[in-house]
């Protein structure tokens, strides 16, 4: 190599050198970036897989998502043909329009307009006529990304993104990151709901279909709480079906539980829906009525006694037969805060109970109110 060509080298060195240096800080960057960003996926993986409740995995998608990944819509599609999420969602009390952003759709076909048969995400512009049921029409995004969520090869719904940032996410854009997110949020929803649906057995009488006393003990205790709290008064009601051991000896159990099944039905029918229910044991069942003071508790008690007594009820085979309830009142009403919650819930039962033994003694079809001790007049019959 001549002298000139080694000189010319050896000038050029430093800036090349430079220009590498520059090149790889800005890989430095890069990396640092993408450690951060994965930083962040994971984390947001981690709750989802940490949640225990589906109200948990709703908030943390609906609400939170949006700060941690900067968006300005989350919105969540689940394919519901079967109703069987709706169903879940009265069961553990989230009411329809709690979280707008959650949709439950009938059917597939509105996935498979959108993403074809592959299932693949959709990245692009916002566009009112093919992607308005995934995103609130008075704040449309700019650009949205559609995950379809697929478990067991099955389509179960989609994670929807969306952002007023028209540059954030277009056809071609890797999905690497978002699409694994959506794919955990399959397995974490589907998770929940299998658990849901576990805790709604323990707690539901597979018999008649309304709670269990495990449920009603639970409920109770938050009741007398809230009631304290609030101030509101809180009724109990104690029913037991009369001479039921009758109805077997002489229908046979099958009907009993017919009879059964109906009763708890019409009881059921008489109630706000956010009164409390539960079988509370063989053919006894208790009922909180909140926010009820005890001449509303009456009332309603009556009601209930005559949905029974005036109907008469339809056995396995042909035959009807008629049933009668006795039925035990008591309220808890201006509770005491200072008071021990679980105390008053014991003794709220205990007077319901008492009313109902009162009301056996009394000729049984009607109905009895026990007041508290301090009160004078120790109980009141309606027939
Ligand atoms: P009373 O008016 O004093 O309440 O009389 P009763 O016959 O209703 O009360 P008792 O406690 O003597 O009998 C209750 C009956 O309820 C006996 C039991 O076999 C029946 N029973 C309890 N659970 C079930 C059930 O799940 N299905 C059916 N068919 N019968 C049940
Ligand atoms: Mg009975
Ligand atoms: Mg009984």
């Amino acid at each position: 190599m001549s002298d000139d060509l080694l000189n010319l080298r050896n000038r050029h060195l430093p800036t090349e050198n430079q220009e590498l240096q520059q090149q790889l800080e800005t890989l430095v960057a890069q990396a640092r970036l993408n450690e951060q960003v994965m930083r962040r996926f994971q984390d947001a993986e981690l709750r989802m897989l940490g949640v225990s409740s589906f109200k948990e995995l709703l908030q943390y998608v609906l609400q939170e998502m949006k700060e941690t990944f900067d968006l300005d819509v989350v919105t969540l599609a689940v394919i519901d043909p079967e109703y069987e999420v709706r169903r879940m969602l009265i069961d553990i009390g989230i009411p329809a329009n709690e979280y707008p952003g959650l949709m439950c759709l009938d059917n597939p076909s509105r996935f498979h307009r959108l993403c074809g048969t592959s299932l693949a995400p959709v990245l692009g512009q916002y566009n009112v006529a093919s992607r308005a049921p995934f995103f609130p029409r008075d704040t449309p995004p700019a650009s949205i990304a559609i995950l379809p969520m697929v478990r067991q090869k099955k389509l179960i719904g989609s994670l929807n993104l969306g952002s007023r940032n028209e540059a954030r996410f277009a056809p071609g854009m890797a999905t690497d990151f978002i699409g694994r997110l959506a794919a955990i949020l399959g397995v974490c929803l589907e998770n929940v709901t299998n658990s849901e649906r576990l805790k709604h057995l323990g707690l539901t009488d597979p018999l008649t279909g309304v709670h269990n006393r495990r449920y009603f003990d639970q409920r109770l205790q938050e009741e007398v709480s809230r009631a304290q709290r609030q101030r509101f008064p809180l009724s109990c009601l104690f029913l037991d079906i009369d001479h039921f051991k009758q109805v077997n000896d002489q229908y046979g159990h099958q009907t009993g539980d017919c009879v059964l099944r109906e009763v708890a039905w019409r009881i059921k029918g008489q109630l706000r829906s956010i009164d409390v229910l539960g079988r509370y044991g063989g053919e006894e069942f208790a009922v909180l009525l909140v926010q009820t003071d005890m001449a509303s508790a009456l009332t309603i008690a009556e009601r209930i006694r005559h949905s029974i007594a005036e109907q008469r009820f339809k056995g396995e085979g042909d035959e009807t037969l008629a049933a009668t309830l006795s039925i035990g009142v008591a309220t808890l009403h201006d509770c005491n805060r200072t008071q021990n919650a679980e105390t008053l819930a014991q003794q709220l039962v205990a007077r319901a109970d008492q009313g109902l033994y009162r009301a056996k003694q009394g000729g049984r079809n009607c109905v009895m109110v026990v007041m508290p001790e301090s009160d004078k007049a120790s109980s009141v019959e309606v027939r």
